[in-house]
């Protein structure tokens, strides 16, 4: 079919790419250049499986495009990445890129591979962060601003570059699930992370399917049902505490929604079941919330809630003012919540050596200071 293109109508564009955007902004931004709304409508269709199913880079590779569009196109748009500031590969497989969203604007993905099992992502959907958990290096660095749907998206295209993972229903891929667990609070830029988890999903583009997506949040309790309701990803909260006095002090935004709060919005959330599980993750300060009766007061804590346990060990950062706990009591902790018949894996370190691992991350937006700069180099090696 032959397409007329009217350029009187809109004013080009500056050239920008289309990598990572969603369904509707592709048309959106087709209809913007002139096309007649059904063939844009098409035209976006074709577009979204080649950028984000066989993840080319090229306009010249979409061959079922006229060789008119196709020119056209590459006229206006591209089909680049952001920037990759850095990557890393740790000793343990995990790597971690920097992505420069724009000038300043830095934020961290970290791919985790699993032994025998697909590998997870961990992408950031803000750079920087507002809510100071006082054990979290992220929230040292003070929130730069929210990520585009297209950059959250564009984190997951680095990284299946990277990995060698296109087309994206490659048998065997190892990036399979999706984390939003990286810098941020994603339910305080929900509608950009719920763009991103519809173009993810997209089983005619990226094809990550909406239960290997998961959404962690310190707790924004309004907003959780409502990411249940526009995303149906699973839930992830970032519990660490079991009584408000000590909730209030290192994860801050308990003051704002409490305990009580917070678990009455997770009961609200749609299409829980024991097939789908909220994870509660729950880091290990030694001597702060580690003892054998805080595990206990979690299990009553979640009684009725279909959960499993992430117990987090500490990850170290320069500056950090704790410690992790001891291995044994760790290991104790996870004893009590299995018996409840809660599992409760104790999370494996990964890239420690590259500074990629829970709560490490912490663009160099903000560039470290030389003393701060040793003790990283220091703390990677211990
Ligand atoms: N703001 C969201 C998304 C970040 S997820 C949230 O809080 O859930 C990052 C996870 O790593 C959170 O569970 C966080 O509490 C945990 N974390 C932060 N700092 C950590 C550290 N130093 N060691 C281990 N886990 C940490």
């Amino acid at each position: 079919m032959k397409t007329t293109l009217d350029l009187s109508r809109a004013p080009a564009p500056a050239i920008s790419s289309l990598a990572g955007l969603s369904l509707p902004r592709l048309r959106e931004t087709l209809e913007e250049i002139g096309l007649a709304e059904k063939p844009a409508k098409m035209r976006a269709s074709q577009l979204r499986r080649w950028l984000h199913h066989a993840g080319v880079q090229s306009f010249d590779e979409m061959t079922n495009i006229s060789k008119e569009m196709r020119t056209e196109l590459a006229t206006r748009f591209t089909a680049d990445r952001p920037h990759i500031a850095e990557h890393k590969v740790s000793v343990d497989g995990t790597q971690k890129w920097l992505v420069e969203f724009g000038p300043n604007v830095e934020g961290e993905s970290v791919f985790i591979p699993n032994v025998g099992k697909a590998g997870a992502l961990c992408v950031s959907s803000q750079v920087g962060c507002t809510l100071n958990c006082t054990f979290c290096h992220t929230g040292t660095q003070r929130l730069v601003r929210n990520l585009t749907a297209q950059e959250i998206v564009a984190q997951v295209l680095i990284a299946r570059d990277g990995l060698g993972e296109w087309p994206a229903d490659t048998e065997d891929r190892r990036l399979s699930n999706i984390v939003f667990m990286g810098m941020g609070e994603p339910l305080y830029n929900l509608d950009n992370v719920a763009e991103a988890i519809d173009t993810l999903s997209d089983g005619e583009g990226m094809a990550i399917g909406r239960r290997r997506i998961t959404v962690s949040t310190a707790g924004v309790a309004p907003k959780i049902p409502e990411l249940g309701a526009r995303t149906s990803a699973m839930l992830a909260i970032s519990l660490h505490a079991v009584r408000d006095d000590l909730r209030d002090e290192i994860v801050p935004i308990n003051r704002k929604y409490d305990l009580q709060t917070l678990f009455e919005a997770i009961k609200a959330y749609p299409g829980l079941s024991n097939a789908r599980r909220v994870t509660f993750e729950y880091v290990m300060l030694k001597g702060i919330n580690d003892s054998l009766a805080e595990a206990r007061d979690l299990v009553k804590l979640l009684s009725r809630i279909p959960a499993k346990v992430n117990l987090i060990p500490f990850n170290p950062w320069p500056g950090a003012i704790y410690e992790c706990s001891d291995w044994d009591t760790i290991e104790s902790f996870a004893d009590v919540l299995n018996r409840a018949g809660y599992s409760s894996p104790i999370r494996t370190p990964r890239g420690r050596d590259i500074f990629a691992a829970c709560g490490q991350l912490r663009s160099e937006s903000v560039k470290l200071s030389a003393a701060e700069k040793r003790r990283q180099a220091e703390a990677s090696s211990a």
